[in-house]
Formats: structure tokens, sequence, C-alpha cells
């Protein structure tokens, strides 16, 4: 819900400051009407309603994919399309993928957020509603800022935002925020807010393959990236999650993965790799064989360095890493 008319609603009519937190409180724990916070005077409750739309976000679509994966289309009060999907894993995880952006400024050429148009940067507001939507069906307890946007170059509504997640069940704990590199937010990752997550979708071991695939290389190259990365690691003594996108024929030799290898050896255990399966976007790349997936994280492991390979979720509705992008709003 728009905190900012919430709080201004109760402002004109005169009613103490607790009020917002107590909305707030019924909002988070996944109320779906005012009706329901029945610790508010009932006249406030009938005035909210006409005056405070439970979402700032409208809802226009959602898909369920095979797997339980959901994905919601929601839509700004000004037009701006976002996705956002809740992940359900059989251990009882229910991990929401949140967009800090409608679109993408970057260009990454294998992810599918960049060809659509750019919007604009989300409030606090419409990142919780993203959350809300779906915790008003059912309890959550991890959140990953990878749905579209580059979260850090919006850091402050993210940061806000996560101050408020804990209140719907999800700890800063299981809160990452995945950035391209964006080094100022890396640094300000490190000292300021709650503790959250860091993953850094790295996708190439050295400047100029990754400057091809990803053009905020040229501006933020890797050797600084990684210096700022190992900063966050001294700062919050948690490790980094690297993500690494396989493609075949492009990134997943053997020699690459020990060349990754050494770019993120030291020090020990600061940083993870998750080796991410392409899901197919209409960039035109191919993802790699399982194979060569596997031969990738053993000579990761052979180096001393820890991998996972992610498991696909969403891919058949286009809810999957890379493929969030609003079709009409493409055109
Ligand atoms: N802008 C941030 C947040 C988005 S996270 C970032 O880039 O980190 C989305 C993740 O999915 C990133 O790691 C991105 O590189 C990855 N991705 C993009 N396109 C993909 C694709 N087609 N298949 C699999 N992963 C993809």
């Amino acid at each position: 819900m728009d905190q900012e008319l919430l709080d201004r609603t109760l402002a004109e009519r005169g009613e103490p400051s607790f009020r917002a937190l107590q909305v707030w409180k019924w909002a988070a724990r996944g109320a779906r009407t005012y009706e329901e916070m029945t610790n508010l005077p009932a006249a406030l409750r009938a005035a909210l309603a006409r005056e405070v739309p439970l979402s700032s976000l409208s809802f226009e679509d959602e898909s369920l994919a095979s797997d339980g994966t959901q994905k919601a289309l929601l839509r700004t009060h000004d037009g701006r399309p976002l996705e956002a999907v809740l992940m359900r894993y059989r251990d009882g995880r229910r991990s929401l993928c949140l967009s800090s952006q409608s679109g993408c400024p970057l260009s990454c050429t294998f992810c599918a957020t960049g060809r659509m148009k750019f919007g604009r940067n989300l409030t606090a507001s419409e990142i919780l509603d993203q959350a809300l939507h779906f915790r008003r069906s059912e309890a959550v307890n991890h959140a990953v800022f990878m749905g579209m946007g580059e979260p850090l170059l919006n850091l402050d509504a993210v940061l806000e935002a996560c101050e408020r997640l804990p209140d719907l069940g999800i700890a800063t704990s299981n809160t990452a925020v995945s950035t391209v590199g964006w080094i100022p937010g890396i640094e300000r990752l490190a000292r300021e807010g709650r503790p959250v997550r860091l993953a850094l979708s790295l996708h190439a071991p050295e400047d100029a393959l990754r400057s091809e695939l990803m053009p905020v290389n040229e501006r933020y190259p890797l050797d600084e990236v990684l210096a700022a990365c190992r900063d966050w690691h001294a700062a919050r003594r948690r490790e980094v999650f690297v993500e690494y996108l396989m493609l075949e024929g492009v990134n997943d030799r053997v020699e690459q993965a020990l060349a990754l290898a050494e770019l993120v050896r030291e020090p020990r255990n600061a940083f993870k790799v998750n080796l991410i399966p392409y899901n197919p976007t209409e960039a035109g790349f191919e993802g790699s064989s399982r194979g060569a997936i596997d031969a990738f994280r053993s000579t990761l492991e052979s180096r001393g360095v820890r991998a996972t390979v992610r498991l696909t979720r969403g891919r058949d509705i286009d809810a999957a890493c890379g493929q969030l992008a609003v079709r009409a709003a493409a055109a």
C-alpha cells in the first residue's frame, strides 16, 4: 500500500501516529481488507477502504507453471508494468523474486528484461506490494531482488523495502540483492541498512567477454567489482553469491572455469558460485549442455571454489531468470 498516502490520510483525519503501524502490521500478515483490521475504529476502517487502496499496484494477470512457480503481472498507478514471481520448493521454502524497476536501463545481451522499454524506479511501497500480493494467499520466507531491474540503481527504495520484509516473515538473512556489479551500490550495502545477502551477476571471467555480454562492465570492470565484493565480505562476514550463466560455446569452457576459479578463490570461502542454466529468450544464445555444466562445476570445485547449479523454475511460463519482460510493454 502507498505508505505516503496512508500517512497523509491518517494525518488529515487527526489519527494518532501509531495507526500507520497498526495498518502495516495487518497488511504484512496478509490482510485482504480493512474490515479485518479489528483494532482500528470501524469509521476509520471504512474511510481507509474508500481513500487508500490496499495495494499501490493493480493486478493484471497471473500464470502458474507446472512446477508450482507463480508469476504475477502487476501495474503501477501510472501504467508501468512489472512482474513478480513466487517459487515454491518441496522443503517448504517460499521464495519471492521481486522487481526493483519497471524494465531495466542496462542492456545485458542475454536478458529479456533489458529489451523491454525502461519505465522507472519502483517505490518501496511498490516493491512491498509485490510481496504482499503473494503474502495474501500464503506464508513466504525468502526474497531475492532478482526480478526486473537493477536494484542498486534504486537502492534507497530497496533498502526501505528490506526494513519491512521481516514483518512479512522474511528474515534479513533470507533476503538477497543481486547486482550486475554497480560498485557505488555495493559500497553502500557494505555499510548501510540491514545485512542482506549479496549476489553478483558475473557471467564471464575476463573483461573483454564480460563487456560484450554486459556493457556495464565497461564502466565497472571485473577487478574493481570483485574488490568491492571483497570489501563487502569483510564488512558483512557473509559469502558473496556469484551468478554465472552457462552459455554454450561462449563462457562454458574448462579454461574459463579455471579463470573464474582464479578470480574468486581468495579469500577462501568468500565467494560461492551458482551456475545458472540459460533460459531461452529472444537473444539467440544456446544454453550449455548438462555435461558442460557439470564439468565446469567440477573444475571449480577441484580449485577449492564451492559451486552449485541453480534449479530452473517457471520456465514454461517465462518466469525464470532473465525471462521477465512484459510483452505488450516491449512493443
Ligand atoms: N540486475 C540484477 C538483478 C536481476 S537478477 C542482476 O543482473 O543481477 C536476474 C539474474 O538472471 C541475473 O543474474 C541475470 O544475469 C540472470 N539472467 C538474465 N538473463 C538470463 C537468462 N536468459 N537465463 C538465465 N539467467 C538469466
